[in-house]
């Protein structure tokens, strides 16, 4: 009951009021346009679908040891249905690989409603909204730091899982760690930071991104992805 309460107090009322804050900013003007306006335009196979059209908090379980941090929503994919990796090629590519790791209950992703759900994880994103071109600013990366900042803080994870450089270089500015180089599958560990409010060591993995542009070229494949989450699983397990 005490501890539950504690749950409760430090961690899903947080979380719960960051999501909250998030789905309300307007700090960037450029994406604020950008995403409202692919919202409204939709894609022909989507438009009898209402689109989401607003930033694009985490999801997962609030008790996750593993965090995994992508770039930002698709415009067509989590722009329109409002969870991270969510309707989108990328996502069709993580989740099926997160079901056979044990992470997720199912491996489709179509909507907030599908009955998803992830077990020992959280997905975030770099940057909140849809970004033109797939490319935030790092004026707009910056703007919406203190977002993963305040979630890592919240969640304290032992894991962080970066899907792609951009992802790579936000956690490393967050914890004020320089000269370590972003490889697939690298695994570094990362002290505990009085600045970052980490409380403990944890493991930093990287991953290429499963974008389409990666996973139909063959720079990222199922096995390759596959290997990722098992060394996640390994990391998370390691100081119990
Ligand atoms: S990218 Fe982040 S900071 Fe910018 S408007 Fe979206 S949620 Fe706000």
């Amino acid at each position: 009951m005490f501890l539950s309460g504690l749950f409760t107090e430090f961690i899903l009322k947080p979380l719960d009021s960051l999501n909250q804050e998030i789905i309300q900013c307007r700090k960037c003007p450029r994406l604020v346009e950008w995403r409202e306006e692919v919202a409204r335009v939709k894609r022909k196979p989507y438009r009898d679908q209402e689109y989401w059209g607003k930033p694009v908090p985490g999801f997962g379980d609030p008790q996750a040891r593993i965090l995994v941090v992508g770039l930002a929503p698709g415009a067509h994919g989590s722009n329109r249905t409002g969870r991270q990796f969510t309707g989108d090629a990328s996502g069709g590519f993580l989740f099926p690989a997160l079901h056979r790791a044990g992470f997720a209950n199912q491996a489709e992703a179509e909507s907030k409603n599908d009955g998803l759900v992830l077990k020992d994880m959280y997905i975030t994103a770099s940057g909140r909204c849809a970004p033109l071109d797939n490319k935030p600013t790092p004026v707009e990366l910056n703007t919406c730091q203190p977002y993963l900042e305040r979630e890592a803080q919240i969640l304290q994870p032992k894991v962080i899982v970066c899907l792609g450089k951009i992802a790579f270089d936000r956690i490393l500015k967050i914890f004020a760690v320089r000269n370590l180089k972003f490889a697939h599958g690298a695994l570094y560990s990362i002290h505990p930071s009085r600045e970052a409010l980490i409380l403990h060591p944890l493991h930093l993995i990287c991953s290429y991104h499963p974008s389409q542009q990666n996973t139909l070229t063959g720079k990222l494949t199922v096995e390759m992805f596959d290997e990722i989450w098992k060394k996640a699983k390994e990391c998370a397990n390691k100081d119990e």
